[in-house]
């Protein structure tokens, strides 16, 4: 069992993870992370890009 948290980005569609102590993956979440509507994440890492 590991013991590491889980430290997903905070912007809701985002699922990137930050770097250690953000809470964003990137400056695009941050600005996003307040927006409640936003329904898809364009950060444009990996794990988001479609
Ligand atoms: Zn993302
Ligand atoms: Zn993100």
């Amino acid at each position: 069992m590991s013991d590491s948290k889980t430290n997903k980005c905070s912007h809701q569609p985002c699922v990137c993870v930050p770097s250690a102590g953000e809470k964003y993956c990137s400056q695009f979440c941050k600005d996003a992370g307040s927006e409640e509507t936003e329904i898809a994440c364009d950060c444009g890492h990996a794990p988001c890009a479609k």
